[in-house]
């Protein structure tokens, strides 16, 4: 069931997720693309000067979601593919930053059967995600046509609207972190998403044939 939420122009986002964020975008676009995407985003603050690397919610989460619209805008049909890439280099900025825990839980992965270490990382996701932010509120399902990964908080596309799915950038993180856990890559698809109007992001892992 999820929590009660305040409106979502009121979210607020973690410093190191955003810190992370833009040192993914630098390593994707390089510093020049960087830099004009901050300031699209009026973001300009952090040109010279990133999030600190704490958890504390200094962010407004709109702020995190204009920086994702634009990258996309930058890059025009390009956005999707670049969004992903910044995506998946996320994901390991995290796994940098967790090493130890990562390291150990990697290799006794590595003795499980697919299923388990898929469902494993979602929800260690699901988890650590929750854990730095009160608010943000994450489930994690398996259903017959693999697992579904569902944020009713999600900051991508908090307070955008638009008629098609639009979490890349969240796409790549979990695509990232399946393969991290599976050491091949699967499908991630967004079945539905808030700025469509849905009450959630949903995210499918296709089950391999
Ligand atoms: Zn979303």
């Amino acid at each position: 069931m999820p929590r009660e939420h305040r409106p979502p122009e009121e979210w607020r986002f973690t410093n190191a997720l955003m810190r992370q964020a833009i040192l993914a975008i630098g390593e994707v676009m390089g510093e020049r693309g960087l830099k004009v995407v901050l300031r699209q985003a009026g973001l300009a603050r952090y040109v010279d000067e990133l999030p600190p690397n704490d958890l504390e919610q200094g962010v407004v989460t709109t702020e995190y979601a204009t920086l994702n619209q634009a990258v996309e805008e930058f890059y025009g049909r390009a956005g999707k593919g670049m969004l992903q890439r910044i995506g998946r280099a996320t994901f390991r900025y995290g796994v940098e930053e967790q090493g130890t825990l990562m390291g150990v839980a990697g290799t006794a992965l590595k003795l499980m059967p697919q299923k388990t270490r898929i469902k494993f990382i979602l929800t260690q996701m699901a988890k650590s995600l929750m854990e730095v932010n009160d608010e943000t509120d994450i489930a994690v399902q398996e259903t017959p046509e693999g697992f579904v990964f569902t944020d009713y908080t999600c900051g991508v596309c908090c307070c955008r609207e638009a008629d098609r799915p639009i979490c890349y950038l969240y796409i790549g993180s979990i695509s990232e972190a399946v393969k991290w856990a599976a050491g091949q890559d699967y499908e991630v698809r967004e079945i539905e998403c808030r700025a469509m109007g849905a009450d959630a992001c949903r995210f499918l892992v296709v089950e391999s044939t």
